[in-house]
């Protein structure tokens, strides 16, 4: 056993803010503002545009994830849906989602009209590829959910799923690769978010990237090109979107310029994040090693994940998670737990779904009702990640 803490450093205390976003780099603030100058919100112009901040953003993602077409949205849920509604998945169809998601994604499925359909879960919180080779032939995609950033192994999903189209929801994967390859990169689909919470900070936004030139005319008539999508540029030739042009609904579900200003510096500086992320994450996970009944997911040889928050399982009854808790939030670190009985901020779990009418899948429910988060923003220094880590640690009696 280690020894007892010495009394100044039990009284440790954390006095930062873990729910600060990303800051917008002083470049992306500076073409805001040139951008509201000119009024130049709307992403599309009567005469041109294709010199919009969000035609050279949507190059510029396709080309940092090696996509042939991406089309830039107003929300990661957005993403999903039109993702979804472009790969002709609709009513009647049966869609299989990982039991451990976030409520947009469930509900982009319910949005498109079809039927969610929760796959289990590891304790390493990826999807059960056992449970999903059996559930495949029944189903017509995959919505396979990166949460938090936990990523499968994909070689196993891409077998296990068979032919089943895969979406995937990169909402906390951007930046994170397996095998060097960009997640995002594996289904017909890779959906992106770049809501505050998220790698890219525009307050509110979304991608979808594919190599799929129906599935790219659309996602992007689908998100409401009106007659302008030609100044797209990470798009498919124009006969493809013609063709399909008075086929599909406007849905409006446009990023706008001024996201686009705003997330186009922070493209470039993502490598820099995923690296500064993976090193907080680190730091404190290495004081957590310390708590016997503390697990932390592990990740197969070949993923590389781009956490911004970190997991973990205590092996205790509910009353003491809660009390845990207490101790730590009085130190300053508050940790969110998926075992609460109602739903809190973020974390809800498949039973405050109703409308996905789903029972939890049995390990969901098990991992779920121990598992705690910690949101690691960005601005952390080694010293706060180190701090935090013992603060957990200290609070869970070591
Ligand atoms: C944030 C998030 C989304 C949706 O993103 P929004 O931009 O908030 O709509 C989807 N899936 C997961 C796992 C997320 O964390």
């Amino acid at each position: 056993m280690p020894a007892p803490p010495h009394p100044s450093h039990s009284a440790e205390r954390f006095t930062g803010d873990l729910t600060a976003p990303p800051p917008i780099p002083p470049a992306a603030l500076a073409a805001a503002q040139a951008l509201m100058r000119d009024g130049a919100l709307f992403r599309y112009g009567e005469q041109g545009g294709a010199e919009n901040a969000a035609a050279a953003l949507e190059a510029e993602f396709a080309e940092s994830l090696g996509a042939r077409y991406c089309v830039a949205v107003n929300s990661g849920g957005s993403a999903l849906f039109l993702a979804l509604k472009a790969a002709g998945i609709g009513p009647g169809d049966r869609v299989l989602i990982n039991a451990f998601t976030l409520a947009p994604a469930v509900s982009a499925i319910v949005h498109v009209g079809a039927q969610p359909v929760l796959v289990d879960i590891t304790p390493d919180l990826v999807v059960d590829t056992e449970d999903l080779r059996a559930r495949a032939p029944d189903a017509q995609a995959l919505l396979l959910s990166y949460m938090r950033g936990h990523l499968p192994d994909m070689d196993a999903v891409m077998a296990a799923a068979g032919d089943i189209p895969i979406v995937e929801d990169c909402a906390h994967a951007t930046g994170a690769t397996w095998a060097g390859r960009p997640i995002g990169r594996f289904g017909v689909a890779g959906c992106f978010s770049a809501q505050g919470y998220k790698h890219l900070n525009a307050g509110e936004g979304g991608f979808i990237v594919t190599d799929d030139a129906d599935l790219a005319a659309r996602a992007i008539l689908m998100s409401g090109s009106y007659m302008l999508y030609a100044q797209h540029r990470a798009r498919p030739e124009q006969r493809v979107l013609a063709r399909w042009a008075p086929h599909m609904p406007n849905f409006s579900m446009r990023m706008t310029g001024l996201a686009a200003a705003l997330l186009r510096p922070q493209i470039a500086e993502l490598p820099a994040r995923v690296d500064r992320w993976r090193g907080i994450h680190a730091r404190v996970a290495a004081e957590l090693a310390a708590v016997p009944d503390l697990r932390l997911p592990t990740s197969a040889p070949g993923a590389a994940p781009a956490p911004t928050s970190l997991q973990f399982t205590l092996d205790r009854p509910g009353a003491q998670i809660a009390a845990f808790l207490d101790r730590a939030a009085a130190q300053g670190v508050a940790i969110k737990w998926f075992g609460r009985p109602e739903a809190v901020g973020f974390t809800s779990r498949p039973d405050h779904w109703a409308y996905a009418a789903q029972p939890t899948p049995p390990t969901a429910a098990r991992i779920l009702a121990n598992l705690c988060d910690i949101r690691l923003p960005l601005a952390l220094t080694d010293a706060d990640a180190a701090l935090i880590g013992r603060i957990v640690a200290r609070a869970a009696g070591v």
